[in-house]
């Protein structure tokens, strides 16, 4: 799909026949200046095109405009994106400050009339001061409304995109990005394509930004992020690409890059991957598409560790629990990499169930889509386990919640039993 290009700053061409722009998020607390200015250096360094850091709250548009200061100070003029839930004001706000901002319009206000107006004001603030947008939607997490009428389906991930697209349209704004992200392989592909479609069918050519989200860590992260890029890739769909790991931000670049360096266009960094990062990519982008796409219903590598990962990450066999876990960001509440490997290692005899381990308790809960368990991050060394998206436990002290999760479960399948 032909994309317009929209520059970012000024500077970073996004769209169009330009290189698929290599971006990645701080895990870090805005607040801590310190360590964000660091991360970000490192990310920059590292290849990273953009740099998305969290803005929970207002006085974190300061300590962003701190953070930019900073960066700029030391001779790192990466542009950075604020990316921003629930508080359109806080979006507004941002708006002044860095070069884009991520909205998730998921969050804006429940009442369609109220949320044009904040959209409208959002977007005077932007053209004012040269902000790209990017309306990032996120199943699992959209509004009430659109969720209503279509369901929490592909559809409803396009309709909503496209309906805040219009909005943008009819507001004369045209540098926006636009992302339908999914940690279901086959809802993200399928939500990209009707996205697409319905953009050309409009006559609207908005840059994309792919990723499959909380797709979790190490080869399944990877494998299961490669499969639906490469996937949308081959289709021409994507202009930006970031592969969500929860590990750190710096590991996900040279498997963004490695994806985006396969197509015609290339990559905007040029960072590699190690030779196992390369093994496992070249496997996922060879029969990932296949399989995505129905062609074929199985593979034979010669390596079948490889194979079982291939065929999860498409869905066609579940060898293992299903993950999702997001990568962290601003919001974490506790140390979610290490608590994601304990998951891991307690659950793994658990197949055919998706467990979700989240950051937080603000976003958690909507972005884990259709996971059977949840494991949330409240805050103050506490937990809520979820099932499905009802919370059955609340406040349960961290170091006893995976013990009391797996209770949960095996209680679960003793009632069906
Ligand atoms: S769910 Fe994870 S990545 Fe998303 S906002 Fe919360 S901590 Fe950040």
């Amino acid at each position: 799909m032909r994309t317009r290009t929209v520059l970012i700053g000024g500077r970073l061409p996004l769209g169009g026949d330009n290189p698929i722009v290599i971006q990645t998020m701080c895990n870090t607390h805005t607040s801590d200046i310190d360590a964000s200015v660091a991360q970000c250096v490192s990310l920059a360094k590292a290849g990273a095109s953009l740099i998305r850091l969290t803005v929970p709250s207002l006085p974190d548009v300061e300590n962003l405009r701190i953070i930019k200061e900073r960066l700029r100070a030391q001779g790192i003029d990466t542009p950075l994106v604020a990316d921003v839930h629930f508080s359109s004001e806080i979006a507004i706000a941002a708006a002044a400050v860095v070069e884009k901002v991520r909205i998730n319009p998921g969050n804006f206000h429940k009442d369609h009339e109220q949320a044009c107006a904040q959209l409208k004001r959002l977007i005077e603030v932007c053209k004012q001061h040269g902000t790209v947008l990017r309306i990032g939607l996120n199943h699992g997490s959209l509004g009430e409304r659109i969720t209503n009428l279509y369901g929490n389906t592909p559809l409803g991930m396009k309709e909503a995109a496209m309906e805040w697209l219009r909005m943008c349209v009819a507001n004369d704004f045209y540098e926006i990005v636009v992302s339908l992200k999914a940690s279901n392989t086959l809802v993200m592909v399928e939500a990209y394509r009707l996205l697409a479609k319905a953009m050309e069918e409009e006559g609207m050519d908005f840059p994309i930004h792919v990723g499959v989200t909380e797709a979790g860590n190490g080869d399944s992260g990877r494998i299961k992020s490669a499969v639906a890029i490469a996937t949308l890739l081959k289709a021409g769909i994507a202009d930006t690409i970031r592969v969500s790991l929860t590990e750190d931000p710096v590991a996900e670049l040279p498997v963004a890059a490695y994806l985006a360096s396969g197509t015609s266009r290339g990559s905007s960094s040029e960072i590699k991957p190690s030779e196992h990062e390369k093994y496992i990519l070249d496997a996922a982008v060879k029969y990932g598409p296949g399989l995505i796409n129905g062609e074929i219903e199985t593979i034979q590598t010669g390596d079948e560790y490889l194979d079982d990962e291939i065929l999860q990450a498409c869905r066609k066999k579940f060898y293992r629990p299903e993950y999702v876990a997001c990568p962290g960001c601003g919001r974490t509440m506790y140390n979610l990499q290490e608590t994601f490997e304990e998951v891991k290692r307690r659950t793994s005899h658990l197949k055919g169930l998706v467990i979700a381990v989240m950051g937080c308790i603000v976003n958690g809960p909507g972005e884990m889509a259709d996971a059977d368990w949840g494991y949330v991050g409240e805050g103050g060394h506490k937990v809520t386990i979820y099932k499905g998206k009802t919370p059955v436990l609340r406040h349960i002290p961290e170091d006893e919640a995976i013990g009391r999760l797996l209770e949960l479960i095996e209680q679960d399948s003793a009632s069906k039993a």
